[in-house]
């Protein structure tokens, strides 16, 4: 079946967003392949439909194969000669034939675009590939499995379309994007000791003790606990938002606080007072010294969209008491705990205008292919959303959790810049997650001061 208007559509505009506003996206039935022109001459790129590529649902088997793209990217401006062709069962010879005025592409790089970003795969997953969470691992994914994940797939097919734009309509003139650091943050526990239950605050200080031979926390802690009034005691070890604040206004970057409006699971959300005079003053700071405010919804809330309405509602009305003057609009989901396509459907109808939960918690890379923004389609009711995802490629959690990728500082730094590297060479938006209560070790701070510093390069 060829691709419905409403695919056709969101794909021309992606690639308008991405290329140029003057190409267009056709698909020609005729000859069941895909079309680019603009108004600038007649010539065409023609690209051959790889009809599974639109198809929805898990499927484990699902091929794969690396082409060679020298012939067209001569200058090597991507990492690899080979790109990872999803949805091709044998390799190709040649990647496209051309003469002056018409150009075909063998491969389905407009389907490979679509697979990717619209997350085909992760619709209908079979429960025994999800983790405990109910979430899609990294593991469980066509990237993982065929080594590609730390590569913008995505991007990287984008960028050999460009070239191949430039060369058959020479007077296009290119979008032009530059590699960029969206710095965020997600509030679990906003501070170590005062929010927490008598239990809880106990356990907290074992936990330092043991963990960090954070002795310090027998004396300051109940002093924290008992003396924060209005603010976050300045000795309070989750207390770094001022000075993740201040390493982003060096580098005139931005952070994005997402904030927790509530709890709804014991075990997973800690839950603070979000009206409470210290939470009141942290929304004034931050968004006096212009950062951004987002929604952290709880554990559950994935699955209801009352709950996550609930916290939005309470989070919106907090930033209101703290005269906070930006639009609460932007949401990170916790646990990076979703359903998709759901997650779309979950946030419609509530003001949010951005999401950043498209990331793995047990791998850092590209679950989406992109390191690029851009607005979410659902591929299972084939309806654009007006919700622009930021998607996450660098988690604090994924690089040090014992459950996850269990890195040392070394190795961890080694794969950031990996993923950074691999941001540059497409242009990309390097968005990574730092928890403000993950920084006990000095080493954890100087490798995130380090991400920040190479944004002003
Ligand atoms: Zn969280």
């Amino acid at each position: 079946m060829p691709p419905n208007d409403h695919v056709i559509k969101w794909l021309d505009n992606l690639l308008k967003e991405r290329i140029s506003p003057l190409v267009n996206l056709h698909f020609c039935n005729s000859s069941n392949s895909w079309l680019i022109t603009t108004h600038q001459n007649t010539n065409k790129i023609a690209i051959r439909l790889i009809p599974s590529l639109y198809q929805v649902g898990y499927n484990y088997n699902f091929p794969c194969c690396n082409l060679d793209i020298s012939s067209i990217d001569s200058e090597k401006s991507l990492a690899s000669t080979y790109l990872p062709a999803p949805g091709l069962i044998s390799p190709i010879q040649i990647l496209a034939d051309s003469t002056t005025s018409y150009l075909l592409i063998n491969y389905d790089v407009i389907g490979c675009i679509f697979w990717t970003i619209t997350r085909c795969e992760e619709v209908n997953v079979p429960l025994i590939y999800l983790d405990k969470h109910g979430r899609f691992p990294a593991v469980s994914s066509h990237a993982w499995r065929n080594g590609y994940l730390q590569r913008p797939i995505a991007d990287e097919w984008i960028l050999i379309l460009r070239k191949l734009v430039k060369h058959l309509f020479p007077a296009v003139s290119l979008i032009q994007k530059t590699f960029s650091i969206t710095p965020s943050h997600d509030v679990d526990s906003p501070s170590a000791f005062c929010f927490s239950s008598p239990t809880g605050f106990i356990f907290q200080l074992l936990y330092r003790i043991i963990k960090y031979n954070d002795f310090r926390s027998l004396y300051r802690g109940p002093i924290i606990r008992n003396f924060s009034k209005n603010n976050l005691h300045v000795n309070d070890p989750f207390n770094t938002f001022s000075t993740l604040m201040d390493l982003s206004e060096d580098a005139h970057l931005k952070s994005v606080f997402y904030f927790m409006g509530g709890a709804s699971d014991r075990n997973f959300d800690p839950g603070y007072p979000i009206f409470s005079p210290i939470i009141i003053n942290l929304l004034k700071d931050i968004d006096a010294r212009g950062h951004i405010i987002g929604i952290h919804p709880s554990y559950l809330s994935s699955l209801d969209s009352d709950i996550l309405n609930k916290e939005l509602t309470l989070l919106r009305n907090a930033c209101f008491h703290a005269d906070v003057k930006q639009t609460v609009n932007a949401c990170r989901m916790h646990f990076l705990r979703f359903q998709w396509p759901h997650l779309i459907s979950n946030l419609s109808g509530l003001n949010i205008s951005s999401d950043s939960s498209l990331g793995y918690a047990d791998q850092i890379g590209f679950r989406a292919g992109t390191s690029h923004d851009y607005l979410l389609f659902n591929p299972l009711t084939n309806q654009a959303s007006t919700i622009r995802e930021y998607p996450l490629l660098v988690m604090d959690t994924s690089l040090f959790g014992k459950k996850y990728m269990n890195l040392n500082i070394a190795n961890a730094l080694h794969s950031v810049n990996n993923i950074l590297n691999q941001c540059r060479l497409v242009s990309g938006n390097f968005t990574v997650l730092f928890h403000n209560c993950s920084f006990s070790k000095k080493e954890v701070f100087r490798l995130y001061a380090s991400m920040i510093e190479l944004s002003k390069i």
